[in-house]
């Protein structure tokens, strides 16, 4: 399947697609996803990024057959969903947020049992060689119900590579998940990558997005409001504000500090934001008391992602 001469240039081609949860008991209707048209390449590493309730799931979830799509089309691995929705689920492996595990089978059983799901024939199953791999070799004939939470977890990524599917898709894999075990996850998943396997990743956290992945898109309220290189998109972060807590009130944003990107906050701090790799902060508080300004305290805040959000919905399009 990953053979070189069929692969095609997109893992994943999506277009217009829509979705519409109805209303059902207390759930009430919800435009989950909203035109978003994706094309993700073969080889990469890509993030989906964006708040709890941004639609990512449903995204993934429409990619693994578990949940209609309203309507547009997706394709993956070249193969559209709707006419050829066996071959196209094939082609990806996914491990879904919740962590279901059959506490009656051992790791190996399920691995097996996900394995002749998939038909893949006895001679090329590697279930041993994948529990190996993610450190589970001693717990292949324990009970499921028997595993800590981290090896659960780990257990759910073998169970998505039982077929060796040439996409995987983690959607918000790290999600309770503790520091050690995140590690050794990630390196998990760079030596997949590293030996052809595209990877997405779901993710509310800029800095795993920004840590992992060659090209990020962002989904907010079911739209993508960005998607671009990584580089690019932290281009576009380049900036921190310095807010100073002066020891006498300011009516006004000093006239020597007119050429700055500096106002007044209601709350009577002066707040200075500046690009990190232009302005020194040094620099800039020698303007600031150059000015007259008696610092009484200051922070600097760095963009976080609802200051993405803000200043990719409400800037105009950058050049
Ligand atoms: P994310 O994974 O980014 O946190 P989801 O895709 O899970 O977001 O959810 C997107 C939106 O759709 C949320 O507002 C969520 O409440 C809603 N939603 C998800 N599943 C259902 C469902 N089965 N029925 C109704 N609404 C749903
Ligand atoms: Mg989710």
């Amino acid at each position: 399947m990953t053979n070189a001469t069929t692969a095609p240039e997109f893992a994943i081609e999506v277009d217009h697609l829509e979705k519409i949860y109805h209303a059902s008991g207390k759930m009430p209707e919800k435009h989950a996803l909203k035109d978003i048209s994706l094309r993700i390449p073969r080889g990469s590493v890509f993030g989906l990024l964006g708040p709890n309730g941004a639609g990512k799931s449903t995204f993934i979830n429409i990619l693994a057959g578990l949940v209609n799509k309203t309507s547009g089309t997706a394709r993956i691995w070249g193969l559209d969903i709707d006419q050829h929705p066996r071959q196209s689920r094939a082609a990806i492996g996914v491990v879904n947020q919740e962590i279901v595990a059959d506490p009656f089978f051992t790791p190996m059983e399920m691995l097996e049992l996900m394995a002749g799901f998939y038909g893949v024939p006895k001679s090329e199953r590697r279930s041993l060689e994948i529990l190996t791999a993610l450190g589970l070799e001693d717990k292949k004939d324990a009970y499921v119900r028997q595993l800590s939470g981290g090896m659960k977890r780990r257990l759910m990524v073998a169970k998505a590579l039982v077929h060796n599917p040439p996409v995987l898709i983690l959607d918000e894999p790290t999600a309770g998940v503790d520091v050690e075990l995140r590690r050794s996850l990630w390196t998990y998943v760079r030596e997949l990558h590293d030996r052809g396997t595209t990877i997405i990743l779901t993710t509310h956290y800029l800095e795993e997005a920004e840590e992992l992945c060659d090209s990020i898109a962002i989904v907010n309220h079911g739209e993508i409001v960005a998607s671009e290189p990584t580089p690019k998109l932290l281009a576009r972060l380049d900036y921190k504000t310095l807010v100073i807590t002066p020891k006498e009130p300011l009516s006004a944003v000093p006239a020597s500090l007119a050429g700055l990107d500096a106002r007044i906050r209601d709350t009577g701090e002066l707040a200075i934001t500046f690009r990190t790799s232009e302005t020194g902060i040094g620099r800039l508080l020698e303007q600031v008391r150059g000015a007259g300004v008696s610092i009484g305290d200051l922070v600097t805040e760095a963009p976080d992602l609802e200051d993405v959000f803000l200043s990719l919905t409400s800037e105009p399009e950058a050049a």
